[in-house]
């Protein structure tokens, strides 16, 4: 007998009828003989519907109750999952973030888990009942509510399945578990059955979605075994632990895609202490995420900065960039909004050389230039034109084999990248 934490995502309760088919999952596994704890999402399409009434009634509504406006959707799902459950004969209760002290602290719209208080839920287990959470939603010191971010409640499903040493974390969605690279994008991309926690976080935090990057942080520092299932097909899923397997004996094990960020260069900045420091200090004070730094080497005490952030802040900072240029005396600052940072990922990178030979062999042959590139033990990241995205990722998803097919010939494999040089039209902004 296990205990085991089900999570269902948007569209899987997106229906009354969906909370019902999601319901009988729960309850075969509560027949099995496992003790269950459901998290759920609001019904798909809720949380951006309450977030357009707050933003009608002002254009920077009160952040404290924006997270109570939006908490009800998770409130409103958790109800229904009881209630088809105890429709179906299993004794079932749901439970609001306050009402299991799911404390955070006060970062209304992206709270941070702080404690949960699992007596509640332990003595529901006990009475027999099936516990359902809502997701998203906690409450901070202040006595106030507060939510964790879009895509929070994968958040509050591992931060529960650590504070009740589940055994699992089973986070139901509407794929069958986690890809090779984006399916729509390649289409013989390959569901992979295993992954480690850090690849599954370089992966979150990359561009892959399947789940929100801060569950996988909290699965991994609190070492919970996560897996990604469809809500309504049987199958194995993707399991996320911290087991490193060696058999399995692969360098990269995907390829992702961020379509999300913005160049900024500063050219011609002196090349003394304290410059870097001076263009930072600013981002980091607005709150802003600054990746990818690179530095060239200088030139008659010159040197160029160039950085990336997250599109949605470009605009924002502007005027901010614009001064700290004027201040650091830069000859110019360029920003380039068109841009795409495409990343291959793999723990086997760590005892497997040649992976960024590989990888960028295969971006020239098709004749993509890389912009900045940067590196980690176990990924490789490259900033490209953004219309060579989708082209870029199906070359490198060939280049490492991670395909159904069989491993072309070298011969195959140039001639199948020649055909793809024409760059596609771009599928999505
Ligand atoms: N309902 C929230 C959102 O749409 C949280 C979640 O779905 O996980 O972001
Ligand atoms: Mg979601």
């Amino acid at each position: 007998m296990a205990l085991i934490v089900q999570k269902f995502g948007g569209t899987s309760v997106g229906t009354l009828e969906r909370i019902g088919r999601a319901a009988e999952r729960v309850a075969a596994t509560a027949r099995a003989g496992h003790r269950v704890v459901v998290v759920v999402s609001a019904m798909a399409g809720e949380t951006n519907r309450l977030l357009k009434l707050a933003h009608d009634i002002a254009e920077v509504p009160d952040l404290a109750e924006v997270d109570v406006l939006i908490a009800t959707g998770e409130q409103a799902s958790a109800a229904m999952m009881a209630m088809q459950l105890i429709a179906r004969g299993h004794p079932a209760r749901s439970f609001l973030g306050h009402q299991i002290a799911i404390h955070t602290n006060s970062s209304y719209g992206r709270a941070w888990i702080e404690s949960i208080d699992r007596e509640p839920v332990l003595a529901a287990l006990d009475r027999g009942e099936i516990v359902i959470v809502a997701g998203f939603q906690g409450i901070d010191a202040a006595n106030r509510t507060t939510t964790l971010g879009r895509g929070g409640s994968d958040t509050t499903a591992v931060a529960l399945a650590a504070a009740l040493g589940a055994d699992y974390c089973d986070i139901f969605t509407d794929v069958d578990g986690v890809y090779t690279s984006d399916p729509n994008v390649v289409p013989d991309a390959r569901r992979t059955p295993h992954l480690t926690h850090e690849e599954m976080l370089e992966m979150a935090s990359l561009g892959a979605k399947v789940l929100a990057e801060r569950s996988v942080e909290y699965a991994m520092r609190y070492n919970v075994s996560v897996r990604v299932l469809h809500a309504f097909q049987d199958g194995e899923g993707t399991l996320v632990d911290g087991r490193e397997d060696e058999m399995e004996q692969r360098t990269v094990t995907a390829v992702t895609c961020q379509r999300d960020q913005a160049k900024i260069a500063f050219r011609g900045v002196p090349d003394r202490p304290g410059i870097a420091a001076s263009i930072f200090a600013p981002l980091s004070e607005a709150g802003v995420v600054v990746d990818m730094i690179v530095q060239n080497v200088s030139e008659h005490g010159l040197t160029d900065l160039t950085f990336t952030v997250p599109r949605v802040d470009l605009k924002r900072l502007l005027p901010a960039i614009e001064d700290v240029a004027r201040g650091v005396q830069a000859r110019q600052v360029d920003h380039d909004p068109t841009i795409a940072k495409v990343s291959v990922i793999g723990v086997g990178m760590r005892t497997h050389a040649g992976v960024a030979a590989r990888m960028f062999q295969a971006l020239s042959a098709v004749g993509v230039n890389m912009q900045m590139i940067s590196t980690s033990e176990i990924k490789i990241s490259c900033v490209i034109e953004d219309k060579f995205s989708e082209l870029a990722v199906r070359v490198l998803h060939d280049a490492f084999e991670l395909g159904k097919k069989k491993a072309p010939s070298p011969r195959g494999k140039a001639s199948a990248a020649k055909k793809k040089t024409a760059p596609r039209k771009r599928a999505r902004a």
